[in-house]
């Protein structure tokens, strides 16, 4: 069976729960082998997780440029990879840096790439969303290797006993690659809310916050859920750009969304209409989220939501 590369997405030594889908994509089409760009005893750990979602080998790039540069070397690596191997596919997570690296990456070894992937199939044609998630399209590269962007939280992450055998990719990026230096990253300081796109619960706030998310956040901690925001919210300057949910933002799919202040624009639906279970709590009880929400409360979130998190915190 043919490779299919997968570029693992990685935090805090963690492999995230996105790329385990993308093994669960990838074993339909072919034979998984896992694409791993940090530390190499990082890579060394991950193994562990990859192998244990059907990673065949866990290729491991670990040249300090990678962390040194953004995008254009890791491109580089994914094409020189993919000239090599010839794999029946690559698999990325549709978030903004892996979807830059994979189109950098399919221009080089002139392939197709489709974002916004919800479904792949065995022969590698893609269900994507367009227009704002209005409108799924069956797709498929008719040229070089496929490259294909997956929405996280489009499938269950299925495990499947298989070697994880690392191997080291001695490949060293070339001076070309090297045109954006980071000069400084700052640590952020950790709110131990989950991450918001693995999240089984997500609590969001929007303009009709007014910028006080402080009764989101309470009702978020009661459940252990993520903070999210409307992109009005972010905008704004209340929340940072990382919380945004919706086509311009990040793609939920948890059990349980509470979509605070928020009027429902198709752009924020986008980004979160195929949660579970949708709660929205509007003052305007012809609010559009209405007509998404499985559960809805017409009334101040300012007294809603704290009577919430007192029910929550009683039981
Ligand atoms: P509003 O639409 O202003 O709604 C606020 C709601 O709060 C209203 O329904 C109001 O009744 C309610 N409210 C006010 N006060 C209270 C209160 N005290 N208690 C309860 N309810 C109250 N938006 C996104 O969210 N994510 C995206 O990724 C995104 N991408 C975009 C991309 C493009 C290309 C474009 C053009 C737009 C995008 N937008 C996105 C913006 C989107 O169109 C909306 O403008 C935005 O979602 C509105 O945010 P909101 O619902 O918070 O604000």
């Amino acid at each position: 069976m043919s490779e299919v590369l997968v570029l693992v997405d990685h935090a805090d030594g963690k492999v995230r729960k996105s790329t385990l889908e993308l093994l669960t994509f990838a074993r339909r089409i072919g034979t998984p082998v896992a694409v791993f760009v940090g530390d190499a005893a990082a890579g060394e750990a991950a193994a562990a997780a990859l192998g244990e979602h059907g990673a065949e080998k866990v290729l491991v790039a670990s040249d300090p440029v990678y962390g040194e540069y953004l995008v254009s070397a890791h491109a580089e690596l994914l094409a020189a990879l993919v000239q090599e191997r010839q794999p029946a596919a690559v698999l990325v997570t549709a978030g903004s840096e892996d979807r830059e690296i994979a189109a950098r990456a399919a221009i080089k070894t002139g392939s197709g790439i489709l974002t916004d992937a919800v479904d792949v199939a065995a022969d590698g044609s893609v269900s994507q969303q367009v227009f704002a998630a209005s409108y799924n399209v069956t797709s498929k590269v008719a040229q070089g290797v496929p490259f294909i962007a997956v929405k996280p939280n489009s499938t269950a992450p299925e495990p499947a006993a298989a070697a994880g055998a690392v191997e080291a990719v001695s490949f060293a990026p070339t001076d070309a690659a090297k045109t954006a230096r980071i000069v400084k990253v700052e640590e952020k300081a950790a709110s131990g809310r989950p991450n918001l796109t693995e999240a089984a619960i997500v609590v969001s706030g929007g303009r009709g916050t007014g910028g006080d998310f402080a009764a989101v956040e309470a009702l978020a901690d009661s459940l252990g859920a993520a903070v999210g925001a409307s992109r009005a919210a972010v905008d704004a300057g209340w929340y940072p750009h990382s919380h945004q949910v919706g086509q311009t933002g990040k793609a939920v799919s948890p059990q349980l969304y509470v979509a605070a202040g928020i009027s429902g624009a198709i752009q924020h639906r986008a980004g979160m209409q195929t949660s579970k279970n949708i709660v929205a709590i509007n003052k305007d009880d012809e609010a559009p989220i209405f007509e998404l929400a499985d559960f809805g409360v017409v009334g101040d979130l300012f007294q809603v939501l704290p009577q919430a998190t007192d029910a929550v915190n009683a039981r």
